[in-house]
């Protein structure tokens, strides 16, 4: 197993930062194995050595899986001069991680998110031969009807051209007031920019509301506050990887 400096073993659990670490080295706070470190640049293997700040016990782990049920005005990006990001949401005992978005929302976009540090992971569900499917619900202007649902399961070209790939696109309910509005739900299992948004515009219609229900086996827990996050249970992350 790998060996790495203590101080960023600890930082990566949230103990603090480098320079903490090492006045709380000096302190004589810090302990592997039961025998005082004073040298914050000491080598330990995280899952094998005991690890013990003021006499606590620090439980190592590498990565964490998180999911956020975004709200609208965020970006799902890393970092941003204007914006504020999703990142700029979590609490710091997540942050620590340095976890990314799993795949991009669009800013007005809410719902599922999922948030992690392991690329391997995110590099799976983003692989566009996997075809993860993603369900969305939605708002649309007008009558989203049979002719729209046979259309998005053929197949519809998007303005640049591309067709897209056969999408299962239900409708749940209509509302008429003075503007028609339908709310549907539609699966995609590609992840092209702006993808749902396009697929209304091909067929003359227009996305008001958008939110993404579901990835892979991953559903949104109804129960999350806009912007919250939790991590994901052992199970979720079994269906999901
Ligand atoms: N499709 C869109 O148009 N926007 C999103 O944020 C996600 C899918």
């Amino acid at each position: 197993s790998k060996k790495q400096r203590i101080d960023k073993v600890l930082s990566h659990m949230g103990i603090g930062s480098r320079s903490d670490i090492r006045k709380q080295a000096k302190q004589g706070l810090i302990r592997v194995n039961g025998t005082v470190i004073k040298d914050s640049g000491f080598h330990v293997d995280p899952y094998a050595d005991l690890i013990e700040v003021s006499g606590e016990p620090v439980l190592y782990r590498e990565y964490i899986y998180l999911m956020m049920n975004k709200p609208p005005g965020v970006l799902s990006a890393t970092e941003d001069k204007r914006d504020r990001t999703v990142l700029d949401l979590l609490k710091p005992e997540y942050a620590q991680f340095e976890p990314f978005p799993v795949g991009r929302l669009d800013k007005d976009t809410v719902g599922l998110l999922l948030l992690t540090n392991d690329g391997q992971l995110a590099h799976e569900l983003l692989s566009p031969r996997k075809h993860v499917p993603k369900t969305y619900e939605a708002t649309v202007e007008g009558e989203v009807d049979a002719a729209d649902v046979a259309a998005f399961a053929a197949g519809v070209e998007l303005e640049d051209g591309y067709v897209t790939l056969p999408a299962q696109l239900t409708i749940l309910g209509r509302e008429r007031g003075s503007k028609t509005l339908s709310q549907i739900s539609l699966t995609i299992t590609e992840g092209k920019f702006h993808q749902v948004k396009r697929m209304f515009l091909a067929v003359g219609k227009k996305v008001v509301f958008l939110k993404r229900v579901s990835m892979g086996a991953l559903k949104l827990d109804e129960l999350l506050a806009p912007g919250a996050c939790r991590e994901l249970t052992a199970e979720e992350l079994r269906v999901l990887g």
